[in-house]
């Protein structure tokens, strides 16, 4: 006799793991627990990449970077809670950033939550993720998950990319549903980031303001890197002949080393400049907002702006041309109109950037020659430098104070998307969830150069990156502190603020883990240690010991920092 089994069936786990499947996406980054274990386990049984880590923010912020790196939202996983908090800090930091990613974390029973009856890991998500985010949903029913997780993966990656927080209550991943009805709810999503071509009257009219320029400049941003128009954000650099900067994410869209490369002589180039074409860049705190002593005598620049968020016009300062769009369509308009005669920008202009660049960059070429012990930040750097320029395939992590300002003009980019860092607010925290996801999501080895206070935020993740034997290295600035490692504490009774254990070794916590830790006292020591590590791809960490005396406070941002004035005696 045949047993009758009934029609097939599938679950909301299944679901939501076929849903995510069936728009390509195949990794997730989390930490497992009550209610999304199984949705783990099963995901991975599944065929998904499933890299679990120490603690929420840090796979957030993986899920993150990789949605920037791929244009595809990043997946971080969660259980309910506190576990969903500590992803949420990076689902507001990837909203801050444009980068597109899911949020999805389990949660407890609507019913006992609503009357606030004290469940297990009780929280309204929902509504706490709204506020920072995109876009937030709730499902409640196994049948509607296709369509959730559709509308998550377009308010993610559509428009201005951002963060999406999804919710699901512990009862939907066990709801059984007809496995055929099952198929049939999933959505798969035409189109997710449709482009957004500019109206042929705002082309006309920034290419006007363009042509009336004597000392035209491009600022290229991260929105240009994410989008992926490399050849032609290239073109309409070389073509224009217009000098350029690039912001810190943008570095490696077009090689630093590019003659048309202005990023040594930027202070002048934003104070003198008279239009400025600004490419998925935003005239945030990063640019000054536009306005003050870095941008010269008020009312001396035009700004065209090409930006795919309307409401980013005006935000600072009056843009006169704004190009509303996405950055492949709005340049490829721009060239179109351009045509092949465009007359390079005046010699005069180009050759007072190439005078102060070269002065500049000479200045600095002797600091990174010092080969002494204890090492300060521009010999440690020097080094650093070489090993990327030679390896222009490995992507730089980058955090810190001193260690993120100092490397970001000494180690030149020579390829897009290969720089990533603390972005829009300047966070420390990113570093090993970005090297962890630039190596899962890229194969190419990671060299993550992290400020000793910087890499504490996120330090435990060492183990992930052994773990899953990763190629990423981290090189340790250590300082002994934040900033510096000098502080004292005025009564004599503790450590200084902002100081840590003096002669710590960061390597040893490597090598816990069956990585290969090393202490480098010497740029010659630590080239050879670099060198090793992104040879072999063993997951490796240098402890770089920097002299405590070097760094300043804040580093480059020393004038956000409110001091006291007043003395008490
Ligand atoms: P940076 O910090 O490098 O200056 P920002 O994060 O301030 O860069 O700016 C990035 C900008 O790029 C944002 O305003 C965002 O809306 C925009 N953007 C992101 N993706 C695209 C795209 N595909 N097309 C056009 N603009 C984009
Ligand atoms: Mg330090």
């Amino acid at each position: 006799t045949v047993e009758d089994t009934g029609p097939e069936q599938t679950d909301g786990f299944h679901l939501v793991i076929d849903a995510l499947k069936l728009n390509g996406i195949d990794t997730i980054y989390g930490v497992p627990g009550i209610p999304i274990t199984d949705l783990g386990r099963l995901a991975q049984a599944e065929g998904m990449r499933v890299i679990s880590f120490r603690h929420e923010q840090n796979a957030g912020n993986a899920a993150a970077i990789a949605g920037f790196l791929t244009k595809k939202p990043g997946i971080c996983l969660t259980v309910s809670a506190p576990g969903f908090l500590n992803g949420l800090t990076a689902l507001a930091n990837a909203t801050t950033n444009c980068f597109p990613m899911i949020l999805i974390s389990g949660s407890s029973e609507r019913e006992i939550v609503d009357l606030q009856q004290g469940d297990y890991e009780e929280m309204d998500q929902l509504a706490i993720a709204k506020p920072l985010c995109k876009a937030a949903f709730r499902v409640l029913h196994a049948a509607d998950i296709g369509i959730a997780v559709a509308r998550a993966i377009r308010a993610a990656v559509s428009g201005r990319p951002g963060g999406v927080y999804l919710d699901l209550p512990a009862k939907l991943f066990s709801q059984v549903m007809d496995a055929e009805a099952g198929a049939k709810s999933l959505v798969k999503v035409i189109d997710p980031a449709p482009a957004q071509l500019p109206a042929p009257a705002a082309v006309k009219r920034a290419l006007d303001v363009l042509k009336s320029a004597k000392r035209p400049l491009i600022v290229l941003g991260k929105g240009a890197a994410y989008a992926q128009a490399d050849e032609e954000v290239r073109a309409l650099v070389e073509r224009s002949g217009i000098p350029y900067v690039p912001m810190s994410m943008a570095k490696g869209l077009l090689p630093d080393t590019h003659e048309q490369s202005a990023g040594a002589a930027r202070s002048m180039v934003l104070k003198d400049a008279d239009v400025v074409v600004l490419v998925g860049a935003r005239l945030n705190w990063l640019l000054s907002h536009g306005k003050g002593k870095t941008w010269g005598e008020p009312g001396s620049k035009k700004f065209i702006q090409i930006d795919i968020e309307p409401k980013e016009m005006d935000s600072n300062v009056e843009i006169v041309a704004p190009l509303v769009g996405d950055i492949g369509s709005c340049v490829s308009a721009l060239l179109d109109g351009m045509g092949q005669d465009w007359k390079a920008p005046p010699a005069e202009w180009t050759d007072a950037i190439k005078s102060r660049k070269d002065a500049n960059l000479s200045k600095m070429s002797a600091k990174l020659l010092k080969n002494s012990a204890p090492m300060d930040f521009h010999g440690a750097l020097g080094v650093l430098r070489t090993i990327i320029k030679e390896r222009p395939d490995a992507i730089l992590v980058n955090e810190g104070a001193n260690t993120l300002d100092l490397a970001r003009s000494v180690i030149d980019m020579y390829q897009p998307r290969k720089r990533l860092d603390v972005g829009t607010w300047g966070v420390m925290g990113i570093g090993m969830g970005f090297a962890i996801a630039a190596a899962v999501e890229t194969g190419k080895p990671v060299l993550a150069v992290e400020g000793d206070s910087a890499f504490g935020f996120s330090g435990m993740e060492v183990e992930t990156i052994c773990r899953y034997d990763l190629p990423v290295c981290v090189v340790i600035f250590n300082n002994n502190g934040i900033y510096r490692g000098t502080d004292t504490d005025p009564t004599g009774r503790d450590p200084g603020t902002t100081v840590f254990v003096k002669d710590s070794r960061y390597d040893k916590m490597m090598e816990a883990f069956g990585g290969i830790g090393v202490n480098a006292t010497t740029p010659d020591e630590l080239a050879r240690a670099v060198n090793e590590a992104m040879d072999s791809g063993k997951p490796t960490l240098i402890n770089a010991v920097i002299d405590p005396h070097a760094g300043t406070e804040s580093g480059n941002i020393g004038s956000l920092n409110p001091q006291s004035t007043v003395k008490k005696k």
